[in-house]
């Protein structure tokens, strides 16, 4: 166990609330004044309303004192990225667009976390704007820093979702992955990140991207703790036509019942040109830790991967210029105060309130919808799509689960990829799993010599979270990386 409260799990925070040596606003008190230490450095925070804190805490120590029966959430203090809905604090999306908006009302996750979970919510978490990135560059209030390192970036888009935990401000945190944006930075930062099933977990309050592909999901410090996340935000919602009724499972106890050996199909298209040598021998030593362990490991192919990158870029800005069309001036957010009638307000509005890269996934979504080329590019990304979901439904044919690296690269420098196609490239392993809309979790699997966190991606077949989550498990028993924590 750390000494310092803030770099604990709930496993072991929840512990010390249950037997009264330590309350709720203890620890939150513990949070705050660690955020007030480290966030002018790491910029993990867009928003943070203390008092609103402290009185959650509050309430939590009050429930507990009444002696009523808590859930291992119940005080302990998380943070949501700002693409998430809590009623009465500020929305912002990262983008200029938004810097005003004041959210009337609540997710279902935040009602799940904060209303039947006690859990107590600790600020509004930097992302690139409206979650277009994978670097926490595009945001409107300033890139995040990694904690493992100030000059490099912590991933994204929910960059401040993974920093925040990584640079103990909050102990856990909710972000969101249209194609690895939970995975990617959890790798980046040294945590785990969970994308869920597409469905497992409701959308309602999430501030849509994609809709087809967005999916909420936790970050921690371990696998218990993201099970715990992922078994208190599951399950169906009459407000998310999308969500399904599957039963939601004790994440916990499933990870404790499941001890393998299991299948582990190893993606050969997964291992081609663009994978830093460093994260390539980390996940390799994987590899050979669960042969070492009786688990059978076969080399399999998904061989549309190829086409993984257009296929998304196509869907997900496709979908984004139609759910960013909201933002128009009038019916939310900025508005200019140069527009002179109706077109101005329209065009000047979304001028000044829209950042570069959302503009030109704007046009280009635009573009890809426009009549005449609907069926070229369109139409034809989502029978492409179809064809990336059998690929991994042959797969688990043979294998229980993938295993892959999560990100081709370990945090790169501030500034250093100035080309968004460059940008776009981080996401080839991550952005099948949302293409399929199936779950994948990033689990730390070491670090490059230089001290830089590298994850390892296990992807499983539709609802087998808590598979996947055994497999994680098994592997981080091993290893001491959860107790490890950037020096800032
Ligand atoms: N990097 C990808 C993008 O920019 C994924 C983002 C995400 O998952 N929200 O769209």
């Amino acid at each position: 166990m750390s000494a310092e409260l803030y770099f604990q799990t709930i496993t072991e925070l929840s512990a010390q609330l249950a037997t009264g040596t330590l309350s709720s606003v203890e620890l939150t008190r513990a949070i705050i004044a660690r955020t007030e230490e480290v966030d002018n450095r790491v910029k993990a925070f867009n928003s943070r309303d203390e008092a609103d804190a402290l009185a959650q805490a509050a309430d939590s120590d009050t429930r507990r004192a009444a002696g009523l029966a808590l859930g291992p959430l119940d005080g302990i203090p998380i943070g949501f990225k700002d693409m998430i809905a809590v009623a009465n604090q500020p929305l912002t999306a990262s983008s200029k667009i938004l810097a005003n908006f004041i959210s009337p009302y609540d997710a279902t996750v935040t009602r799940k976390l904060k209303g039947d979970a006690g859990a107590v919510l600790w600020g509004r978490l930097n992302c690139d704007e409206f979650a277009m990135g994978s670097s926490n560059e595009n945001s409107a209030f300033g890139p995040c820093a990694n904690p493992w390192d100030l000059t490099r970036v912590p991933g994204g888009s929910s960059g401040g979702s993974a920093a925040a935990v990584a640079a103990g401000e909050v102990i856990a945190s909710l972000g969101s992955d249209t194609g690895g944006s939970i995975r990617q930075p959890a790798a980046l930062c040294g945590l785990v990140g969970v994308k869920p099933t597409y469905g497992l977990v409701s959308r309602y309050g999430l501030v849509a991207y994609s809709s087809l592909l967005d999916q909420i999901g936790p970050f921690a410090r371990t696998v218990d703790d993201a099970a715990l996340l992922l078994g208190a935000i599951a399950g169906h919602d009459p407000l998310d036509s999308t969500s399904f009724s599957a039963p939601v499972l004790n994440y916990s106890a499933e990870l404790a019942a499941r001890k393998g050996p299991w299948k582990l199909g190893i993606p050969k298209e997964y291992f081609g040109e663009g994978l830093d040598p460093e994260v390539g021998a980390a996940i390799e030593a994987a590899i050979k830790f669960y042969t070492d362990r009786s688990c059978k490991i076969k080399e399999v192919s998904l061989p549309h991967t190829q086409y993984c990158l257009d296929t998304y870029y196509i869907i997900a800005t496709a979908e984004a210029s139609s759910n960013l069309a909201r933002f128009d001036g009038i019916r939310y957010g900025h508005r200019s105060k140069e527009a002179t009638n109706a077109i101005d307000i329209y065009t000047k509005s979304r001028a000044e309130g829209f950042g570069e890269e959302v503009k030109r996934r704007i046009i280009f979504g635009s573009y890809v919808l426009s009549s005449g080329y609907y069926d070229t590019y369109y139409l034809r990304a989502q029978k492409v799509r179809t064809l990336i979901r059998h690929d991994f439904l042959n797969a688990y044919e043979e294998v229980d689960a993938l295993l892959t690296p999560t990100s081709p690269v370990p945090a790169f420098k501030i500034g250093e990829k100035s080309d968004p196609l460059a940008m776009y490239l981080l996401d080839v392993y991550t952005i099948g799993v949302n293409l399929a809309g199936l779950p994948g979790v990033s689990v730390p699997c070491g670090s490059t010599q230089t001290g830089l966190p590298i994850g390892l991606q296990l992807i499983g077949q539709s609802f087998q979270e808590a598979n996947l989550l055994a497999i994680a498990k098994f592997y981080e028993q091993a290893h001491a990386w959860t107790t490890k924590h950037p020096i800032l």
